[in-house]
């Protein structure tokens, strides 16, 4: 009988005690990890009592991580960088289509997905660094000028079968066709000064130290260069200048960081509400400023080496062409030697 009454009394207590609902939350996997990522979550929380749970991974890492986790994925958000692994992300079928008016409001058509399964949230473009010495102005325009016989043992490039140097050949693929797109990538590992090696900054200090004339790299890579206090750093931007290419016709090739709500996101809403904060003019600027990459929006760049390069013309294809000509590309750089 007392136990029955003491049953009776805990329903009843439990009846009359509010619980509180549990704290919204949000699981993050990213590739990204920068300091002022920091603040761009902690304000996302401050705004919305959205706590996020971040999930570090590499690059190539984080979409099998999310691929094995399956349904029972506690995956909301996918942020990663460039297009291809992006691409993959979605061939791989782990992310879902969100419909967001704030979203195709404010990110440019070319770097979303048509149907919401991605969208780019900075922009970074593959530029030319050339030696002020040894390379007069206007004596290199285009990618294409870098197969010409004239900068034979002048070009310095990482692995051609780095998803950068896959995405810029497959931004050729779409605009130029197969056929010159792997004449192109030949021409260029012919003309290479030494075999690929390091990473793009090692292709920026390379041309200072003058092993060659021209790096092909990554924008935010020199960016860190010209706004780096350390003296070494100011020496190679002081030798050195940055070429857009492709300013005359079809565009400098542009590419993202980016990412999108995950297949099975158990908290679907405050995923999407992430990413449309991740569009705001403050994430924006956080976001592009933690690598020295473009806003995707409209609102001003804040970053003095940014600032720096000026505004220029951008290849405007839709970035999933990037993706869809991945395997070519790949198969071409495997061809031509390029490793
Ligand atoms: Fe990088």
């Amino acid at each position: 009988m007392t136990v029955r009454i003491a049953i009776v009394a805990a329903a009843l207590l439990a009846s009359m005690v509010t619980v509180p609902a549990a704290a919204q939350q949000l699981n993050l996997y990213t590739a990204r990890h920068y300091q002022t990522d920091e603040k761009l979550y902690d304000d996302f929380t401050k705004a919305t009592g959205i706590k996020i749970n971040r999930i570090d991974a590499k690059e190539d890492e984080i979409i099998e991580r999310i691929r094995q986790e399956g349904a029972n994925s506690p995956a909301d958000v996918m942020i990663t960088v460039d297009m291809g692994r992006i691409w993959k992300a979605e061939q791989a079928g782990i992310l879902q289509p969100v419909a967001s008016t704030t979203l195709e409001r404010v990110v440019p058509a070319y770097l979303r997905d048509t149907e919401g399964r991605w969208f780019g949230f900075s922009a970074r473009a593959r530029v030319l660094v050339i030696a002020k010495d040894r390379v007069k102005p206007g004596a290199l325009k285009d990618y294409e000028d870098l197969a010409k016989p004239e900068w034979k043992g002048r070009v310095c490039a990482r692995s051609g079968a780095h998803i950068y140097n896959l995405s810029l050949l497959s931004s050729m693929i779409a605009t130029l066709g197969e056929a010159k797109a792997e004449a192109w990538a030949k021409g260029v590992k012919e003309n290479l000064a030494r075999p690929p090696q390091g990473g793009d900054t090692d292709q920026i200090k390379a041309v200072a130290a003058g092993q060659c004339d021209v790096a092909i790299t990554n924008s935010y890579y020199y960016v860190r260069l010209i706004n780096s206090e350390k003296a070494n750093d100011k020496a190679v931007v002081a030798k050195t200048a940055v070429v857009f290419p492709n300013q005359d016709n079809r565009g400098t090739h542009v590419n993202v960081s980016g990412g999108g709500v995950a297949k099975n996101a158990p908290n679907r809403e405050a995923a999407v509400k992430f990413l449309e904060y991740l569009a705001s003019d403050p994430a924006q600027l956080y976001f592009a400023n933690g690598n020295n990459e473009w806003p995707v929006t409209e609102v001003p760049v804040d970053n003095k080496g940014l600032a720096s390069l000026g505004n220029f013309k951008r290849d405007q294809i839709n970035v999933a062409e990037l993706g869809r000509n991945q395997a070519k590309a790949q198969a071409i750089m495997d061809k031509v030697g390029w490793k």
